[in-house]
């Protein structure tokens, strides 16, 4: 990625008065020091407890988690089950079909990834015996453990589309930035769509889903893209949401609604993606409309597109539920989540489990964000309950979700489980509600070296 891009904004801010170089300076080391601090109070004392960790899942949760628990145990026993090469920033997927990462930005080793100390099993997870304290693997035998992190993340389900698979992402010019090679088949088609113009289908999807703001970044992007080539006139861009509502955080709500109406893209609520057909291209959704007499009826919408975004349904990979870990009842049961405590993360049923991230069944966003805050409270709640404790610390629900609305601009959305805005020490010195350059700063240039260096690591 162009560093003299970055440089290029800064002088331009620089130049229109909104933040001088060194107060941007200011800024990071500020924050900076703040992490500093942090970490340091974290890792203050370790513990002399011992016991067997199994860490099922290497991504953003799990490989953070054993990177902290190595630091506050004195002598760790961690064994890490994950059978991927490569560790994803997944959200620098936006960046890629937007084209202002490139495709090798993303990415780094698994094995570069892998904190020192810990042992790593290239496999996948087949069941876990909740009552046996063992995981099975697809070929390595089973583990036996003392205390287990469940952190495998989510599954796309594209049994719930019909017309498309992985394998065909981008046929029809139907894209999903939620995968790397779709992510790359989107910008190409993105340019094409916004040089000449026509009919844009963007949507979500039903089911709980990473990032409820990626879906939204990719049209507002594309958008942009049509604005810069002077387009705009010639788009003519639909918006079809799951929900009941764009976005249901009410002190972001307003600003995001706003922009949908000032660039002409209506949206559509309780929409459910059933079929795309790749050939015609034309998307099938069912919507739940309310009636007069208050009953629900489902209205079958056609959408013609020339440029497709959607999202896949998730669930929690199989063996989640297989292995009797998931919410048996509950909005959460559907789709197999675990079965975790909102607050501690302890799985409700055998608390010697640790929930966390995407898979974890709790009313939060499925954010690395969200597991950033997550991680503090697993981690010391995990170590109490080594130590014969109880889990006594206590997980706000905090997430967060960058909404980039334009090539520069960044809606910078943090809350917590009760849509409370929770802005972060030093942005909440600024109104929030607006798109922001300096969110934008963060989101593209900040938030993967922090991942990748102090997230990953444990410092964060
Ligand atoms: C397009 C997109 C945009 C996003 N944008 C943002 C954003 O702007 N901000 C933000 O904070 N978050 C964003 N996210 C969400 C963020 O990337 C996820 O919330 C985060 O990666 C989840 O971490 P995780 O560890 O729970 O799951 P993952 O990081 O997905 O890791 C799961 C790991 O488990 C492993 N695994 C799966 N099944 C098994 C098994 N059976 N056995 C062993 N291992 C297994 C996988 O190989 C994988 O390594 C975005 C995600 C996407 C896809």
């Amino acid at each position: 990625m162009a560093e003299l891009e970055f440089e290029k904004q800064l002088r331009r801010m620089e130049r229109d008065g909104i933040i001088t170089r060194k107060q941007f300076l200011q800024l990071m080391a500020v924050a900076g020091a703040f992490v500093a601090l942090g970490t340091e109070k974290a890792y203050a004392a370790k513990s002399n407890a011992r016991a067997r960790v199994v860490i099922v899942g290497g991504g953003a949760a799990g490989i953070s988690m054993a990177s902290r628990l190595r630091r506050a145990v004195a002598e760790p026993d961690i064994t890490i089950i994950d059978p991927s090469d490569k560790h994803f920033y997944q959200p620098g997927f936006t960046l890629i079909g937007g084209g202002v990462y490139g495709k090798d930005d993303v990415w780094k080793r698994q094995e570069d990834c892998m904190p020192s100390g810990v042992k790593w099993i290239k496999d996948v997870v087949t069941l876990v015996h909740p009552t046996l304290n063992r995981v099975d693997t697809a070929r390595s035998g089973s583990f036996d453990y003392d205390f287990m992190v469940l952190a495998p993340g989510v599954k796309y389900d594209w049994s719930r589309i019909e017309g498309i698979t992985y394998q065909t992402i981008g046929e029809g010019n139907a894209h999903t930035i939620y995968d790397w090679r779709g992510a790359q088949l989107t910008w190409p088609a993105m340019q094409e769509f916004a040089r000449k113009g026509g009919r844009g289908v963007f949507c979500d999807t039903y089911t709980k889903h990473k990032c409820g703001g990626a879906p939204k970044k990719i049209s507002l992007l594309t958008w942009d893209n049509a604005r810069k080539e002077g387009t705009t006139d010639r788009i003519d861009m639909h918006y079809y949401t799951g929900s009941k509502q764009l976005y249901d955080v009410p002190h972001f709500t307003p600003r995001l609604e706003e922009i949908y109406r000032e660039r002409n893209i209506p949206v559509d609520m309780r929409c459910k993606l059933r079929a795309i057909d790749t050939h015609d291209k034309k998307a099938y959704f069912d919507q739940t409309v309310t009636l007069a007499d208050g009953t629900e009826s489902v209205k079958k919408i056609v959408a013609e597109y020339d440029f497709m975004h959607f999202l896949v349904p998730q669930c929690a990979p199989d063996f989640v539920r297989e292995s009797g870990l998931s919410w048996t009842e509950g909005s959460l049961a559907a789709d197999g989540w675990a079965m975790a405590d909102k607050e501690t993360l302890v799985h409700k049923t055998y608390p010697n489990i640790i929930c966390l991230g995407d898979c974890a069944g709790i009313p939060t966003s499925k954010t690395s964000a969200a597991i950033r805050k997550q991680l503090p409270v697993a981690t010391a709640n995990l170590v109490s309950l080594m130590e014969g404790g109880a889990p006594d610390v206590k997980y706000n629900g905090y997430a967060a979700c960058p909404i980039v609305t334009e090539y520069g601009k960044v809606l910078m959305c943090e809350f917590d489980y009760d849509k409370k805005p929770q802005i972060t020490f030093p942005l909440s010195l600024i109104d929030m509600s607006r798109e922001r350059w300096v969110a934008w700063l963060l989101k593209v240039y900040g938030l993967k070296p922090i991942y990748f260096e102090l997230m990953l690591r444990g410092l964060y």
